[in-house]
């Protein structure tokens, strides 16, 4: 008995989503835009694999619209990570559920430990009062600690600098792309952790505050090494953008597919 348990059927026909295989080879900022720009879209990134979509990075409020004028009307994010807590980041996923709901369709979300409690009573009210489920029969939560696997990939995440400590997480897949989420400077995480070449995707406005890094803290801080690696974005509008040209500093726009090779 205790054979047939433990020995792994030679042909086994799985019933989980057959993995992509392949390595992420570009990512598109469906918003690039701070909480309070609106016309920018909030800040979400979808990484892709061959030009589909691999692994969404945080659901604004208007990021399933731009999901859909990117990847089709029928198309829903099949995994999401989750970097914090802040409405511009997660505001969207009441909408998620509703729609992978209803259409049958379940999504995998990757969400740090630190912050599993605390969504969990922000979608506390969330439901469909015809459904004797709750949304985590939809919604797969799969509590991320300092790595995880997605698709078979090893990822990295790793605490930033965001208000509250422990309340913001950036994520990184080794010699392909580091995306801070909202952070301020992180020179300790970018100069002994991400060393790989990788494209660095970071929080940056023209004018740093309490919290979101700043152009000029960033010239600062990083080296040239880094600061050449560097794409910027959960910017104001114009203004931002003159100030990273002049620095030299390459930005995010919406709806652009960056290549991350
Ligand atoms: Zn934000
Ligand atoms: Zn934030």
């Amino acid at each position: 008995m205790l054979d047939s348990i433990v020995t792994r059927p030679a042909q086994t026909q799985s019933k989980r989503t057959q993995p992509q295989t392949g390595v992420p080879d570009s990512a598109l900022f469906l918003g690039v835009g701070a909480a309070s720009a609106a016309e920018l879209g909030n800040a979400a990134c979808v990484i892709c694999c061959e030009a589909r979509p691999w692994l969404l990075i945080d659901c604004g409020h208007d990021t399933l619209v731009r999901y859909k004028q990117a990847f089709g009307s029928q198309s829903l994010p099949r995994a999401v990570f989750i970097t914090h807590l802040h409405y511009d980041h997660i505001g969207g996923l009441e909408q998620l559920y509703f729609k992978a709901a209803l259409s049958g369709q379940t999504v995998r979300l990757y969400v740090p430990v630190q912050l599993i409690q605390s969504l969990f009573a922000m979608l506390a009210y969330t439901g469909l009062a015809e459904r004797r489920e709750d949304i985590w029969h939809t919604f797969e939560l799969h509590p991320v600690g300092e790595q995880f696997f997605h698709q078979q990939l090893r990822l990295s995440c790793y605490p930033v600098r965001h208000q509250a400590p422990g309340s913001a997480f950036s994520l990184h897949l080794p010699g392909r792309f580091f995306y801070s989420g909202d952070t301020r400077p992180i020179p300790e995480l970018l100069i002994h952790q991400v060393t790989q070449g990788e494209i660095i995707f970071h929080d940056c406005v023209a004018s740093g505050n309490p919290s979101h890094a700043g152009l000029d803290e960033l010239l600062k801080e990083y080296p040239p090494a880094v600061l050449a690696r560097l794409c910027v974005y959960h910017y104001h509008g114009a203004d931002d953008i003159h100030a990273f040209e002049q620095a030299g500093i390459r930005y995010a726009e919406p709806q652009q597919l960056i290549s991350l090779c």
